[in-house]
């Protein structure tokens, strides 16, 4: 961090959240962090882990679940994700695989 207005490295941070520049005296607001995309990461896993193991089969009716927290984009990718992961922890024959495919797919139109 150096000072945006003199350019000094000797930057001191105020116990209230403010940077003071120690050679020109110049003071400015720490940059705020977006914290948004953590929370919808969070929000996606808890939702993942949620739905994963539940008996919803249907790509419409997961959606519109995850409609109601999500974005649709999200949403879209998250619920086909759910259904392939779960594809992957059973064991199903090739149609069964080619059936949820099928499925997962139709969340993305
Ligand atoms: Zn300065």
């Amino acid at each position: 961090m150096s000072c945006p207005r003199c350019g000094s490295r000797e930057v001191m941070l105020t116990p209230v959240g403010e940077y003071v520049c120690k050679k020109c005296g110049h003071r400015w607001a720490m940059p705020s962090v977006d914290y948004t995309w953590i929370e919808l990461d969070v929000k996606k896993a808890k939702l993942f882990e949620k739905y994963i193991d539940s008996p919803i089969e249907s790509c419409e009716e997961l959606l519109s679940l995850l409609l109601k927290e999500l974005d649709e984009e999200s949403a879209r990718y998250l619920a086909a994700k759910i259904l392939l992961q779960r594809a992957e922890r059973r064991r199903m024959t090739p149609a069964e695989l080619k059936k949820l495919y099928d499925n997962a797919e139709s969340c993305f139109k």
